[in-house]
């Protein structure tokens, strides 16, 4: 048997397929073999009909009638791909919450890329870390770490349905180190954030992202932000951001991103590019611009976007960030506070006309005393309740203890496109973790959670062609791999990890909507996480594949 199936393997590999050794002088009989797919392998060029064996957690072989594996997967007529990596992914921890990580793996999401917007999970203080550890009782999940990479030792524990890698927020350092205050770190402070981030970086951590629109990692200048990102110097791994501004002062924005790329020495990676608000539309091709120019400039710099023309975010965003300093008891403060309140109102009700108007604003999540907002548009509810918007909006910040979710209605659908075709993009979710019962089944959610890359492969490649299939795949494959230096995923070559997703092409699509999202999306009916088959005909299987992911670092830091 094993002399056979050397032969076999042999003579089809003499015939230009290829085998890896493993399987010729190994265990012999593949796991799993799928069949008769068009496989697109993630770095760009064209499919090729062809057979993939997997066994244990890697792809070993590649080829035309590969020999019977002990399980076989028929998918004539689809593609197979790379699983997806989401490089820009808020999951998180409600992967585990719900470890079957329903809304992700059912887009074709194998890896999930977290800590992103300058708040990774951890390092905590001990009062962090409490808070957090209390919150996820109540769900049922004991948090048992405190930084980001004891978060990826746990996933290697857990094993939810897709892997991990993450990031490092310089929010979260910022917040352990320096804490809520709106004052420059001192050196000291400055001193004790690299050696986190450092350490981090250092247990496999991928990069440090930011999130300068948020606090406390907006607090952080720019120059504080090249001292921290230099840490990175040498590695190869990003600092992505999102930007301290994505409407009226995007193009500054943008340059500031640049410029802490350039003088830490550190590629970037500019998380969700958008030109926010018609009066900015002209932007996006003013960024493009900019970012190809830093481009040919020598400076290794991306960026990701979302498949939709909606964003979302927490609806204390629409105020200047300079007024949510110090925590949300002081911006709430600040919103009756004489002193503050009028320039606040004129900032928020500027930021609504910049979207569009009230109805642009539409609720996403809300505790449960205010649970009638969820799902619903601000202007249709204060003429429902006779109420003025801009009082309704108070009055729910200050119900919700500053926390209310929105979905903002105030981006450009040929802008989305021809951001997502830019050969600089990747297709991100920055969405959430979610299912359609059970504890993740709550709110209103923007549908990106479920639906991104669904909506990549059937809207904007099917429906506008606006770019290739085998383009659009190694954007979400290969290319986010290559930019996080994660290595042996993203690719279907033999040795690779077996992470893997079979679509059709020509039914490919998402299902969730603003006003209904959780939906699943169609068109996807396999994908293997690990070696592991957690999709198959469209349904979760139950088994679990995931892990924690460590970057591949050039050199240490
Ligand atoms: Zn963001």
């Amino acid at each position: 048997m094993r002399r056979r199936s050397f032969v076999r393997a042999a003579s089809v590999a003499g015939a230009g397929t290829l085998v890896a050794p493993g399987l010729i002088h190994g265990r012999g009989r593949a796991d799993l073999v799928l069949r008769g797919a068009t496989v697109f392998d993630g770095t760009g060029g064209d499919g090729r009909a062809s057979d993939v064996a997997v066994t244990g957690d890697r792809i070993t072989a590649i080829g035309r009638d590969l020999p019977a594996g002990s399980e076989e997967i028929d998918l004539r007529g689809l593609a197979l791909a790379p699983g997806f990596i989401d490089i820009h992914s808020h999951a998180d921890l409600a992967l585990l919450v719900n470890n079957r990580a329903e809304s992700r793996v059912r887009q074709g999401v194998t890896l999930e890329v977290v800590g992103q917007d300058g708040s990774s999970i951890g390092p905590w203080s001990d009062a962090g870390f409490e808070a957090t550890r209390d919150r996820y009782r109540r769900s049922g999940v004991e948090i048992d770490f405190r930084d980001p990479a004891g978060f990826l030792a746990r996933i290697d524990r857990e094993r939810p349905a897709v892997s991990v890698a993450t990031m490092v927020g310089n929010g979260a350092l910022r917040g352990l180190v320096v804490g809520a205050e709106d004052r420059p770190a001192t050196p000291s402070e400055l001193a004790r954030m690299k050696a986190l981030l450092a350490e981090q970086v250092g247990r496999g951590c991928v990069g440090l992202s930011s999130g300068l629109e948020y606090t406390p990692s907006g607090l952080a200048d720019a120059a504080e932000l090249v001292e921290l990102a230099s840490v990175l110097r040498g590695t190869g791994y990003p600092y992505a951001s999102h930007m301290r501004n994505e409407d009226d002062r995007l193009l500054g924005a943008v340059e500031e991103a640049l410029h802490v790329g350039r003088l830490a020495g550190v590629p970037v990676q500019i998380s969700h590019l958008k030109a926010q608000g018609q009066r900015n539309y002209w932007k996006a091709d003013a960024v493009l611009s900019l970012i190809e120019r830093a481009r040919s400039g020598g400076l290794d710099v991306h960026f990701d976007r979302y498949p939709y023309t909606a964003y979302a975010t927490g609806l204390s965003n629409l105020f200047p960030s300079e007024y949510r300093a110090g925590g949300s008891a002081a911006f709430l403060r600040r919103l009756r506070d004489p002193a503050t309140a009028a320039a606040l109102e004129r900032a928020c009700r500027d930021k609504v006309a910049l979207l569009g108007d009230w109805n642009s604003v539409q609720i996403s999540g809300t505790n449960e005393e205010t649970s009638w907002a969820r799902g619903r548009r601000m202007g249709d509810l204060a003429r429902e309740r006779s109420t003025d918007p801009y009082e309704l909006t108070v009055a729910l910040l200050e119900a919700n203890g500053g926390g209310v979710g929105m979905i903002g209605h105030g981006m450009g659908e040929e802008n989305t496109a021809k951001l997502l075709a830019h050969p600089l993009a990747m297709t991100c979710s920055d969405g959430g973790a979610y299912a359609p019962y059970g504890a993740l089944s709550g709110g209103s959610p923007h549908p990106r959670g479920y639906g991104s890359f669904p909506r990549l492969l059937g809207h904007y490649v099917r429906e506008r062609n606006a770019l290739s299939l085998e383009a659009a795949i190694h954007r979400v494959t290969l290319m986010p791999a290559r930019k996080l230096r994660i290595a042996d995923r993203g690719v279907i070559r033999i040795g690779a990890f077996a992470d893997l997703v079979a679509f059709d092409p020509a039914t490919v699509a998402d299902r969730a909507t603003f006003d209904d999202p959780h939906q699943y999306p169609v068109g996807i009916p396999v994908v293997v996480v690990n070696g592991v088959v957690t999709l198959r005909d469209g349904e979760h299987t139950g088994s679990l594949g995931g892990r924690g992911v460590r970057g591949t670092p050039l050199a240490q830091g």
